[in-house]
């Protein structure tokens, strides 16, 4: 029997968002049909409907955090990448980004995360090439060979906070690892600043100063093992801030690694003041361009003797070790997907991450929204056959 999927499609820059339904291939070699469970709204989408993200192309079904069922398996796909047999009816979490295996990146300096072709669920024009290759929709055609994915029973809506704490793993391995009993600050509490604090705090990270907001975020952060929280709001000056974070760490000598989180420039100048002498700064927080920041060189880099490491998404092992901790579930992560949401909502979601303000229908602030495509639409329309279904 023929299935049919129904998407989240964004046509264009600030554009509409309209449900729309497609019939879903046959999966061919090396391919498979996921039925999607959960899939996760990321600051990353916000920028993709600002058009801030110059290498997507609309329309656009997005969704890059996802993971599902596997409703049909195409010819040849026998195992997961850890080699676990997989069949029919097992879910796993889909690694969204696809390396190309021949670029020099990937080839000569095997660096996959830097791969010059890289193709990504999630950020993909919804055409011909690239049909159902997001998570926003019902069923996502897993379609480019090589594409790594792995078995797991973790809740799906928890299990979609695999790719976006695999960045914070990602961070900490470009800078050598968290030193046993160091002092490490977060900045920001967000879901990638959350994950940053429970990793530091599990990789052996005696102090973590998480500064933040707002209040339930900065409750969640000591609840993920921040050891002192700073509410931004409580102290607005960051000349202040600064101050009070050396005076948390001992000798007033600053954190040995600060952890960007927040995605605005004036962090950075900030995060690396707070840094002790060749301490390490990891950039987290800026996927996308959302402006500049003056930095002194000689003060903030040199002076410093600062290791300053810059951090582009996450690759396949990054995601095998997170998913690896969080089916621990030693920590509530459940705590940070704080709303479900039906495909029609995706917009809602956007906007409302866009604003900052993070309420969604007057409840709490959205740390990590959800889509759960099966949800009964909220608005209910649907536009059919759109492109020709061959
Ligand atoms: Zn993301
Ligand atoms: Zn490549």
């Amino acid at each position: 029997m023929a299935l049919f999927s129904k998407a989240a499609v964004l046509n264009g820059i600030e554009g509409e968002f309209t449900i729309e339904e497609y019939k879903v291939p046959e999966p061919k070699r090396g391919e498979f049909i996921l039925r999607t469970e959960a899939a996760g709204v990321c600051g990353t989408d916000v920028h993709i409907y600002y058009g801030h993200l110059n290498t997507v192309e609309y329309p656009t079904i997005m969704g890059h955090e996802f993971c599902g069922i596997i409703e049909k398996l195409g010819a040849d796909v026998t195992e997961d990448s850890n080699g676990r047999p997989v069949k029919e009816g097992d879910r796993v979490v889909i690694v969204p980004g696809v390396s190309c295996n021949e670029c020099y990146y990937c080839k000569i300096l095997k660096t996959p995360t830097r791969c010059a072709n890289i193709r990504a669920y999630g950020f993909m024009p919804n055409d011909e090439n690239n049909r159902l290759s997001g998570g926003f929709g019902q069923y996502v055609h897993i379609q480019y060979q090589g594409t790594s994915f792995f078995k797991t029973e973790l809740d799906p809506h928890i299990a979609v906070l695999t790719e976006p704490l695999s960045i914070c793993i990602h961070g900490f391995q470009r800078a050598g690892g968290v030193r046993f009993g160091s002092t490490v600050l977060v900045q920001g509490t967000g879901a990638i600043g959350l994950g940053a604090i429970a990793f530091a705090k599990r990789s052996g990270a005696a102090k973590v100063i998480a500064v933040g907001g707002p209040k339930r975020r900065l409750q969640l952060a000591r609840e993920m093992g921040a050891d002192i929280v700073i509410d931004i709001e409580d102290v607005r000056d960051p000349a202040e801030r600064i101050k009070l974070v050396k005076s948390e760490t001992k000798g007033g000598r600053g954190p040995d690694m600060v952890v960007e989180c927040t995605g605005f420039p004036s962090s950075v100048p900030e995060g690396l003041a707070y840094l002790r002498d060749s301490g390490s700064y990891v950039e987290l927080g800026h996927f996308t361009d959302v402006g500049s920041a003056e930095i002194n060189p000689h003060w903030h880099m040199l002076r410093n003797n600062a290791d300053i490491h810059g951090v582009w998404g996450s690759d396949v092992e990054h995601m095998e070790m997170t998913l690896n901790i969080l089916e621990r579930m030693e920590l509530p992560y459940e705590k940070l997907v704080t709303h479900q949401l039906a495909l029609d909502r995706v917009e809602d979601a956007i906007l409302a991450m866009s604003k900052k303000a993070y309420k969604l229908d007057d409840k709490e602030e959205i740390i990590k929204a959800t889509i759960d495509p099966w949800e009964a639409l909220a608005k209910g329309t649907v536009v059919k056959d759109k492109y020709s279904l061959a």
